[in-house]
Parts: structure tokens; sequence; C-alpha cells
């Protein structure tokens, strides 16, 4: 039997950050701007400074009178996220930021530019309480949840890079935001559901985009999983597995000492019926471990006939980790094997790993500045 490790749910006690109107629905906005003295379509306006012109000064908002400029600033776009550094590889389209929120906790986004998308990797908490052996974040425990427009504020610090043309390739767009900083957006549920809204809200009350390009990655929290799905929100879900067993499971992903491979399956199946999108099965693959043939059999005839497909990740070993990445041969075989099953199956790059960017990398370690 492994030890039992802790998992951790929630961080009690915690200052929350200041409130931002990206926390707040529009209705919400209006009735600040109206406390503050102002006509309500002030919030609009500030809406879409903030999601449209991507402007961070409120000098440049020339549409309200000086006199209310600074008022509103406080009230709805405190400066939430201050850059602690910023590390760029491949050419510069591939850069992850280090920011420091208003406590001093550290959070890392990652920026990745392709021929034709730009992917950001945001966090959802600083830290992460569900303890998986071969990811970094896991190693040093939950810090607290993030509010919403910590997390959309990482998504808008990406799109100003982008259309201020900072970014290697002119001016861009962020067409994709994955969940897979650091921390389980699932348990940080309403501030990840939030995100996701204000991020999706057609401008000017949100940036516009997608919900097909927004993935939201679970390590399987089951009830949270069912509630996702009752959402109306078609993103796509992501469920990091890992392994078919749950012998094997319980070691890597602790939390499957809660909630088995079959109920968490069920739960990814409930969520394809609901939604029509297709669930991005994740894997690492990690030498010895969990890339037998047999496992990719066994995962293989449980994904067999469903609306999934298997996303398998080099293992990106962490400092000090006893784990590494599947030999080219191993990985091979897991392919073809699960390709014999009939399940769709990619091999995610690993962009971003001289960086510490990779998937699992992400730690925040406040080293040199
Ligand atoms: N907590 C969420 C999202 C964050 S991690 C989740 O677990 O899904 C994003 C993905 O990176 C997850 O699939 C995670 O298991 C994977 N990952 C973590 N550490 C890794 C590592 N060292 N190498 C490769 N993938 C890793």
């Amino acid at each position: 039997m492994p030890e039992p490790r802790a998992l951790t749910f929630e961080a009690p006690g915690r200052a929350r950050p200041p409130r931002h109107l990206a926390d707040l629905a529009p209705a919400e906005r209006r009735a600040v701007a109206v406390e503050l003295g102002e006509p309500d379509y002030r919030a609009r306006q500030v809406a879409r400074h903030y999601f449209v012109r991507l402007t961070d000064d409120p000098a440049a908002w020339t549409d309200v009178p000086a006199a209310a400029r600074e008022r509103l600033a406080q009230a709805l776009t405190p400066t939430l996220l201050t850059p602690v550094r910023e590390q760029v590889c491949d050419a510069g389209t591939t850069r992850k930021a280090v920011w420091r929120l208003f406590d001093g906790a550290l959070v890392e986004s990652v920026l990745m530019r392709y021929p034709d998308r730009v992917t950001m990797c945001v966090s959802s908490q600083a830290g992460c309480g569900m303890n998986c052996p071969f990811c970094a974040t896991g190693q040093a425990g939950l810090t607290r949840n993030l509010s919403a427009a910590e997390i959309v504020e990482q998504v808008v610090a990406g799109a100003r890079e982008l259309a201020r043309g900072q970014v290697p390739g002119g001016p861009g767009r962020v067409s994709n935001v994955v969940f897979m900083g650091m921390g389980e957006p699932l348990a940080n549920y309403r501030a990840v559901v939030d995100a996701v809204r204000r991020l999706t809200d057609p401008a000017p009350e949100g940036l516009g985009m997608s919900a097909r390009g927004i993935t939201v990655s679970t390590v399987g929290l089951v009830p949270r999983m069912r509630d996702l799905a009752r959402e109306g929100l078609p993103v796509t879900l992501a469920v990091s597995l890992h392994a078919p067993d749950d012998e094997l499971r319980d070691e890597l992903v602790p939390v499957n000492t809660r909630w088995k491979v079959a109920e968490v399956l069920r739960a990814a199946w409930e969520y394809a019926a609901a939604t029509h999108r297709r669930v991005s099965i994740e894997y690492a693959l990690i030498r010895d471990v969990n890339d037998q043939a047999w496992r990719a059999d066994v995962l293989g005839s449980r994904l067999a006939g469903r609306l999934a497909h298997v996303n398998l990740i080099p293992l990106n070993p962490t400092p000090g980790s006893r784990w590494t990445a599947s030999r080219p041969q191993a990985q091979d075989a897991f392919v073809r094997r699960l390709e014999a099953h009939g399940v769709p199956v990619t091999v995610r790059d690993t962009r971003g790993r001289e960086i510490d960017g990779a998937c699992g990398q992400l730690a925040a370690s406040s080293g040199p500045d």
C-alpha cells in the first residue's frame, strides 16, 4: 500500500484579494459605478478599456472625466498582478511570467505562440493541494485560491503583450486558454467558472473568446465535474488520469483514494454527453512506472468507443525526482496499442522545458529576480 498522502481542498484564513471588475458580472459593475456617484454606463466604458483596448493606465480613459478616472480605477481595476520576471525561449514565442499577488503569493502563467494559435496556460491557485508526487507545484502544497480576476488578469496580460507586438510574429490575440498552470481548477470552482465567463462574455463586457478554445484540467474531483457539466459552458474537460488502474493511480494522483478511476471516467462520459465535447485524457508517460504495454491495453479498453482522446505527456522530471520520461520505444508502443483500440492519441509537445515552463514544472520559486 502506498503511504496515504494529505490532500488540501481549502486554505482557510487568507485575506481576500481586492475586488476587480473581472470578478463582477456587468450588473454588479454598474452598481459599483453608481455607488461612486457615477452614471452606470461608466462601468461599460471601463470594461471596454480593460477587455477591448487592453489599457492598463486610467490616464488613457479619455471618454471618462479626468476627475472620475482614479476613483473608478481604484474601485474596478486595482493592481492584482505585479511582474516578478519573464523568461522566454523558442525565439520569444514561449514566455513564462512569474507574478506576485497582493499578499506576496507567487503564481506563473505561460504564453505559447504557434503558427495558427496562441495558448495561455494559467494558474488557478497559488500552489496546489492535490499532492501528485511527479508534479513540481504539488510539492509545496496549497497557499490559496486565486480570485476570478487574478485568473483573468493572467490572460489579459498575455493579450496585452500580443496586441502591443511584444511577441515575435506580429500583433496577435489569445485564441486558447488552458487551466493547466498551478493549482487544481475544480478545487477553486466558483472563481474558475466566473473567470471562464469573463473570458467568454462578448466584448466589451468580457474578452469574447470561444468556450471551445478553453480547457479546464482536473485530477478528477467527481462532484465538481458533474457541476461543470451543468454550467452550460462548452469548455473542453481534461482529466489527468496517468494510470488506468486504481492501484497505481492511488499513488500518482492521491485524490484517487477518494474518487476511483471508474467513477472519474463515468463523470467524464457524463460531461461528454452533456456538452458533446470530446474529453481529453491526460497521461504523463513515466519510465517503467505507467508506460507498460499492458497498461496501454487496459487504458485502451476503458476508453474504446468513448468521446475521448488521449494526450500523452512525456514526463518533465522535477528536481530531485526519482522518475523520468519513457524510452522512445515504450512511448511508440503505448501509442500503437491505444490506436489498436481505436482511441485517438496525440503526444503533447514539451514547450518551455528549458525555462521550467512545461507541464508540471511551475513552482514559482522566488529565485533571483
Ligand atoms: N491540477 C490540474 C491542472 C494542472 S496540471 C490537473 O492535474 O489536471 C496540468 C497537467 O500537467 C496535468 O495533466 C498534470 O498531471 C500534468 N503534469 C504535472 N506534472 C507533470 C510533469 N512533471 N510532467 C508532465 N506532466 C505533468
